[in-house]
């Protein structure tokens, strides 16, 4: 059986309907892209709209301050994420105003914050590239249907020559339908989210049921293998909100190569202080698990000096600064 037009069959009948698809314009694959990452769709799909609004072409997006762009992505995290499309929109717009419209797949690799994943899905997409977008719901489809053992976080090119000599196979049969890599590649997408899913997969409803290896062994659920577990560590954080008499409180950005960097919070403090919190907030980051505590702090503990990444800041205007998220729970923002 054809496994790209057994796929594509599935993908036009019950592909999932996204702001993002049926668009070709590179500045909303790309950003749609960015935002899949690490992100659930449901939550993608919100911010997709906000950042369309906001910004409807990619220059708009380049001219805005980073403050503002960084706000309109409070609460999506991986903040790198956001300033590296912020500084990949920059390049964009200057390669635009060149007079090139088309990025190659070298010079969309070469992007901030775009890898091999992004730079493919975006030229497979927009422009058809025969290119595998590899990711963890194709790793998980082929791993299952071809009864792959290789552990998907030491892949070596296993995968992505499968991929590849998949898309050769169905090449010409897709261009017959017209499909392209993107659609493909879209395809894997939906079906590893929706059918083929990391647990209680839905093999009976599954169009690649009657050629996967794992379904006739009952080894779905054993598929894909990783050599490794994430180790989670653990980090405490401490933090003193402080009001002035004016009911105006501190902020500081955070700079650094450390967590939430740009982003501004309240007076961090060390872990040795002693203080009596008023929250205890948990957050998961990737690899590491957050206890912040949170408690009040007075004048007395104010920096003496209060440089330009320091602000007293109206409770009304809360809005307009881009906190994490765990803040974003405590700061009195009426
Ligand atoms: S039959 Fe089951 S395990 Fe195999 S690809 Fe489909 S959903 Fe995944």
């Amino acid at each position: 059986m054809d496994f790209c037009g057994t796929l594509l069959e599935w993908y036009e009948a019950h592909g999932r309907t996204l702001p993002w698809r049926g668009t070709k314009a590179p500045y909303r694959v790309w950003l749609s892209e960015v935002m899949l990452q690490q992100t659930q769709v449901a939550q993608a799909e919100g911010y997709y709209r906000r950042f369309t609004d906001a910004c409807p072409a990619v220059e708009d997006l380049a001219a805005m301050p980073e403050d503002d762009v960084m706000r309109l992505w409070q609460g999506l995290g991986y903040y790198s994420r956001c300033r590296n499309l912020h500084r990949a929109a920059k390049q964009i717009a200057a390669h635009y105003a060149g007079g090139h419209r088309r990025l190659s797949y070298e010079e969309w690799r070469a992007l901030p914050g775009v890898g091999d994943y992004t730079a493919a899905a975006v030229t497979s997409i927009v422009w058809g590239e025969r290119r595998a977008a590899i990711d963890g719901n194709l790793y998980r489809v082929l791993s299952r249907v071809f009864r792959i053992d290789t552990p998907i976080d030491r892949p070596g090119s296993v995968f992505r020559d499968l991929a590849a000599a998949l898309l050769d196979e169905g090449a010409e049969g897709m261009a017959r339908r017209g499909w392209t890599a993107g659609e493909w590649n879209q395809a894997m997408m939906d079906l590893g989210a929706t059918v083929c899913t990391p647990k209680s997969p839905r093999c009976a409803d599954c169009p690649l049921e009657a050629m996967c290896l794992a379904r006739a062994e009952g080894a779905q659920e054993l598929l894909p293998r990783k050599a490794s577990r994430v180790k989670v560590t653990e980090r405490t954080l401490r933090y003193l909100i402080i009001e002035n008499e004016r009911g105006e409180i501190l902020l500081h950005r955070r700079m650094g190569r450390d967590i939430w960097q740009g982003l501004w919070e309240p007076l961090e403090v060390a872990a040795s202080h002693r203080m009596k919190p008023e929250h205890v907030v948990s957050h998961r980051l990737t690899h590491r698990l957050l206890r912040i505590e949170i408690g009040r702090g007075t004048m007395a503990d104010v920096p003496r000096e209060l440089t330009e990444d320091w602000r007293w800041v109206p409770r009304e205007e809360l809005v307009h600064y881009a906190l994490p998220k765990p803040f974003t729970k405590v700061l009195p923002q009426e």
